[in-house]
């Protein structure tokens, strides 16, 4: 991170310091927009699990920062005047994290969080809570499916090994799992609806195990499902901490235009009061 260690008075001519918790197109995106913002000073977090992620226009810092704590004291140490968690809807540990954080250390909090999909009239859904539920509701007779879901993720398919399943990855899942019978592609979104209908048919895909990410980024997958009549096990979002939202790159910058720069000496020592520390 591009931090300075010149103390900025509070002011009109302070620099807002943003930082952003990324992974996401949309956290690109806004990095985009803050890095030609003179009025900004702003940094994206990454977690680290893409081993070449694309490049950002901001200074970028990689990896956990060790719970709620090690990011109370990250804020404080980089004196950061507001966040904006653009983190993946199925990243809710890191949502949470910081929510807390962002409380403790008194920092400004805004989510910029991407709508779900609804299923549109001739969609052949089926909603799971979770990804055991998910798997469950392949049932018991092998299928074809296409499991849309991260490298972190995938091993819970060893649990239904009937299934031959088609793995898409940004990254190799290393070591292969344990299935039977399993295709593995690498492959770094976005992608477009005719190339999705292509990949299904090409692999004979009857079910498709995705998550209800939203956004066009990855939609096509769904649309392709729709058009071909393949059902889709569709899991929900993980429940995230109630904080001030929005769903657009736009109005989280007008929400950061709105915020000043605050005198950070008095807020670590009010922060630290707070933690009874
Ligand atoms: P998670 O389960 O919510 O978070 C697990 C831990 O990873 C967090 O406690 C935190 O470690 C670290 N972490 C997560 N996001 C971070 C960030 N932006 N900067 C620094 N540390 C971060 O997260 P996840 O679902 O594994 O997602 C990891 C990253 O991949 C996120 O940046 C997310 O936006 C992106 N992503 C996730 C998905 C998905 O489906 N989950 C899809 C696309 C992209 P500490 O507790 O040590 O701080």
């Amino acid at each position: 991170m591009a931090a300075s260690d010149i103390d900025t008075p509070s002011g009109s001519n302070a620099r807002l310091r943003v930082l952003v918790l990324g992974g996401t197109g949309e956290a690109r995106r806004l990095a985009e927009a803050l890095a030609a913002r003179p009025a900004f000073e702003a940094s994206v977090s990454l977690a680290g699990r893409t081993r070449n992620p694309l490049a950002l226009a901001l200074p970028t810092r990689t990896g956990g920062f060790g719970g709620v704590e090690g990011l109370v004291a990250y804020l404080e140490a980089e004196r950061i005047d507001a966040v904006i968690d653009a983190t993946h809807p199925f990243a809710a540990i890191m949502s949470a994290h910081v929510a807390e954080a962002a409380q403790i250390a008194g920092v400004p909090l805004l989510a910029l969080a991407r709508a779900p999909w609804k299923p549109q009239p001739d969609d052949i859904w089926r909603e799971a809570a979770s990804l055991a539920e998910a798997l469950t509701a392949l049932g018991a007779a092998p299928r074809r499916v296409f499991a849309a879901l991260g490298r972190n993720e995938v091993q819970a398919l060893e649990s239904a090994p009937q299934h031959h399943y088609l793995i898409r990855s940004i990254d190799p899942v290393e070591p292969r799992l344990a299935l039977p019978s399993a295709a593995y592609i690498e492959a770094r979104g976005p992608f477009a609806e005719p190339d999705e209908r292509d990949l299904l048919t090409g692999h004979r895909i009857d079910a498709v195990l995705a998550k209800n990410s939203g956004g066009p980024e990855t939609y096509a997958k769904i649309a392709a499902a729709r058009a071909l009549g393949i059902e889709v096990i569709m899991l929900a979002r993980p429940a995230r901490p109630a904080v001030e939202s929005v769903a657009t790159i736009e109005d989280a910058l007008a929400w950061l235009e709105r915020r000043q720069p605050r005198p950070h000496a008095s807020r670590s020592h009010a922060s630290t009061a707070r933690r009874g520390v």
